[in-house]
C-alpha cells in the first residue's frame, strides 16, 4: 500500500477528531518555539558574563543577569509543562479514539462477510485476530505520530534552521546539508527492512493461529501425549520469528550508528566553523553554545523521524492486510430485498451444483429435490456425502455455482438474508455456547423473551429440571455444562426462536440415551406444521421422517419413504440402513428385550 493510499484510508477515522488534531498541533507548535529559548538564553548569558569578566566586574553586577535568566527559564519551563501535558493528553486521546473506531468498524464489517470468508485459509481465526490487532495498533500509533509528532517536529526543525541561517549563512548551510544525508540513510534503512517486516507480520499471524489451535485441541494433544511435538512446531516458528526480529535489530543498530556519526560530524563542523568565526572576531563567544543548541534543535526532531519512519513502515505493512480485511466489500453477504410476511417453507432445488472456494472438487452436483412444509425430510448418506453442505446452501451461508434454490416459489437469492434466517432454526451437532449464563444463552434465540418463556423453552428441551438442580440455576455459566446439556441449550434456543423452518444436523449425536429419547419427543412436537430437515445417523429418526433423500458423493441417488427405499435391491439406502441396524446388534437387543 502506498503512503497516499494509506492516508486516504485512515482519514475517515481521523476526520471526526480534526479539532483535537488542530488543538494538539497548536500546543505543540508553542512547545517547539519554546524549545528554542534555551539557545537564546545561553548565548545571552555567556556573552553578558564574558563582557562582565572583560570589564573586571563580579557577582554583584551579574545578579541581574542571573535573575533575568532564572525568570525566563522557569517561565518557559512552566509553559512547557502545561503545553506538554495538553499535547500528550490530546495526542493519546486521538490515538485511543481512532483505535476504538477502527476496532469497532472492522468487527462490524467482518460480521457482514459471507461464511466463505472465514473458512478460507488466510482468514483462520488466529491469523485474522493478529491482523486486526496489529493493524489497529500500528495505524493508531501512526495517526498519533503523524498528526501529533511529525508536523511539529518538522516545524521545530525548520524554526531552528531559520535561526541558524539568521545567525550565519555558513552555519545554516552546515545544518541544511546534514538533513538530506540523514533522510537518505533513513530511506535506505527502511528499504532494507521492508521484506523482513512483511515476513515478521506473516510469522506473527501463523504463530497466533498455532497457539489458538493448541488451546483448541489441548485434550487431543494430551491424550496422544503430543505436547513435545506441538512444542517443537511452535519452536520452529519462534526461531524463524527470532531470526527475522534479530535481522531487523541488526539493520536498525547499524543504521542508527551511521546516523549518530553523521550528526556528530555536523556538530564538529559547527564547532570548527563557529570557533573560526569567534576567533576572527566576527562573533561573540556565546555563539558557540548558541549554534550547537540550534543544531541540536534541528537534528533532535530528525532523530525522532527515524521512529516515525519505523512506525510508518510498520503501518504500511500491517495496514495493507488490515484494510484488505476492512474493505473486502466483495465478501459482503449477498442479500435480496424480498421480505415476505410469512414463510411457508417449501424448498425446490433445481440442478444445483456447488464447490467450496478452496476445495478443488465439487461438493454438490445436479441436486434436484423438493422439501415440503409440514413434513420431515431426512438427508441420509455416508460421511462427506454433502448433507451439511446442502443445509449450508438452504441457509444461504453459501450460494450455488449453478442451478437455483426456490423457497415458496421465490429464488433464495431474492430473499432478504436476515428475514430468511429469522425464519430458520438451525441445530448443529456441536453448538456454540457463548460465555455467559444459561439464561443468556437460551435467550439468544429471542432477546425479548421473558423469564417464563425461557423456562418454557428449557422445559421443552428437557433441560429445565437439570438447570434447577444447579446451585446457581439459570445464572450458572453455560460453558460449564456437559456436552449433552449444552446441546439441549441449543435446542431450547430454537424453541424460543420458534421458526417455521428447522434444520437439524445430527442434533442428538452428543446426547445420552435418555436425553435422546426426550429430545426426540420434543423434536416431534416442534416438527408440527413446520418444514423440518434432519440429518441423522439414528435409525429411529430416519424411519420417522416422511421423505428420505439419499446422497452419495454429492449427488442425490434415491428418494422416497423408508419402506419404498428399503425395498430397492442393492440400493444405497438399504445398504446404509442395514449397516446401521447391524451396528446396533439388533438380534441381541431383541433377545434381551424378549427375556
Ligand atoms: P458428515 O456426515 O460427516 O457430517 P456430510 O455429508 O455432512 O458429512 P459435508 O460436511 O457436507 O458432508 O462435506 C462434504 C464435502 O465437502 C467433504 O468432502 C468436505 O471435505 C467438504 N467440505 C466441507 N466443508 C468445507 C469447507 N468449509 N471448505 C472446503 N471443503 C469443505
Amino acid at each position: 500500500m502506498s503512503l497516499s493510499a494509506l492516508f486516504k484510508n485512515i482519514w475517515p477515522f481521523v476526520r471526526p477528531y480534526r479539532l483535537l488534531v488542530v488543538l494538539t498541533l497548536a500546543l505543540t507548535m508553542v512547545g517547539s518555539l519554546a524549545a528554542q529559548v534555551n539557545a537564546w538564553v545561553l548565548r545571552y548569558a555567556v556573552d553578558q558574563i564574558a563582557a562582565l569578566l572583560d570589564a573586571h566586574k563580579g557577582l554583584a553586577e551579574g545578579v541581574n543577569i542571573l535573575l533575568t535568566i532564572t525568570v525566563i527559564l522557569i517561565g518557559k519551563e512552566l509553559l512547557n509543562t502545561a503545553v506538554q501535558y495538553g499535547q500528550k493528553l490530546y495526542g493519546e486521546k486521538l490515538r485511543i479514539y481512532v483505535s476504538r473506531d477502527l476496532a469497532q468498524a472492522v468487527i462490524e464489517k467482518v460480521m457482514t462477510y459471507r461464511l466463505a470468508f472465514f473458512t478460507t485459509g488466510g482468514n483462520q481465526s488466529g491469523k485474522l485476530q493478529t491482523r486486526i490487532d496489529r493493524g489497529i495498533e500500528s495505524l493508531s500509533k501512526l495517526v498519533q505520530s503523524f498528526f501529533i509528532d511529525i508536523l511539529p517536529l518538522f516545524a521545530s526543525s525548520v524554526v531552528a534552521l531559520v535561526m541558524m541561517f539568521q545567525a550565519n549563512v555558513w552555519v545554516g548551510l552546515v545544518g541544511l546539508c546534514i538533513i538530506p544525508i540523514y533522510f537518505w540513510v533513513s530511506t535506505v534503512q527502511a528499504n532494507k527492512l521492508k521484506g523482513t517486516r512483511r515476513n515478521i507480520k506473516d510469522l506473527r499471524e501463523v504463530k497466533s493461529q498455532g497457539i489458538l489451535s493448541i488451546f483448541d485441541s489441548i485434550t487431543v494433544i494430551k491424550s496422544f501425549t503430543r505436547e513435545e511435538l506441538e512444542a517443537r512446531r511452535q519452536l520452529g516458528l519462534q526461531l524463524d520469528l527470532t531470526e527475522a526480529q534479530m535481522k531487523t535489530r541488526r539493520i536498525n543498530f547499524l543504521f542508527d550508528g551511521m546516523k549518530s556519526f553523521i550528526e556528530q560530524i555536523g556538530v564538529v563542523l559547527i564547532i570548527i566553523l563557529t570557533a573560526y568565526l569567534v576567533l576572527t572576531g566576527q562573533m561573540t563567544i556565546g555563539a558557540i553554545m548558541f549554534h550547537i543548541l540550534l543544531f541540536n534543535n534541528v537534528t533532535a526532531p530528525i532523530r525522532q523521524l527515524h521512529r516515525i519512519y519505523d512506525q510508518m513502515n510498520d503501518a504500511l505493512i500491517y495496514s495493507e492486510s488490515f484494510f484488505d480485511t476492512l474493505n473486502a466489500d466483495h465478501q459482503i453477504e449477498p442479500s435480496g430485498t424480498y421480505k415476505p410476511e410469512r414463510i411457508k417453507g417449501h424448498f425446490s432445488l433445481r440442478d444445483v451444483d456447488f464447490t467450496y472456494p478452496d476445495n478443488p472438487l465439487p461438493t454438490l452436483q445436479d441436486i434436484t429435490m423438493e422439501i415440503c412444509p409440514g413434513k420431515i425430510t431426512a438427508l441420509v448418506g455416508l460421511s462427506g456425502a454433502g448433507k451439511s453442505t446442502l443445509i449450508n446452501l438452504l441457509d444461504k451461508f453459501y450460494v450455488p455455482d449453478k442451478g437455483e434454490i426456490l423457497l415458496d416459489g421465490v429464488s433464495l437469492a431474492e430473499y432478504d438474508t436476515d428475514t430468511l434466517r429469522d425464519n430458520i432454526g438451525l441445530v448443529l451437532q456441536k453448538n456454540h455456547i457463548f460465555n455467559g449464563t444459561v439464561m443468556e444463552n437460551i435467550r439468544y434465540g429471542n432477546p425479548d423473551a421473558t423469564q417464563e418463556q425461557v423456562e418454557a423453552a428449557a422445559r421443552s428441551a428437557y433441560l429445565h429440571d437439570q438447570i434447577e438442580a444447579l446451585s446457581e440455576g439459570y445464572d450458572s455459566p453455560a460453558t460449564k455444562l456437559s456436552g449433552g446439556q449444552q446441546q439441549k441449550i441449543a435446542i431450547a434456543r430454537m424453541f424460543l426462536k420458534n421458526p417455521p423452518i428447522v434444520f437439524l444436523d445430527e442434533p442428538t449425536a452428543s446426547l445420552d440415551a435418555i436425553s435422546t429419547e426426550q429430545i426426540k419427543a420434543s423434536l416431534d412436537a416442534i416438527k408440527q406444521n413446520r418444514t423440518v430437515v434432519i440429518i441423522s445417523h439414528s435409525i429411529s429418526q430416519i424411519i420417522d421422517s416422511d421423505t428420505i433423500w439419499v446422497m452419495q458423493k454429492g449427488r442425490i441417488v434415491e428418494h422416497g419413504t423408508h419402506d419404498e427405499l428399503h425395498h430397492i435391491p442393492n440400493g444405497t439406502y438399504r445398504s446404509i440402513f442395514d449397516a446401521m441396524a447391524r451396528s446396533l446388534n439388533i438380534d441381541k437387543i431383541t433377545k434381551s428385550l424378549n427375556d
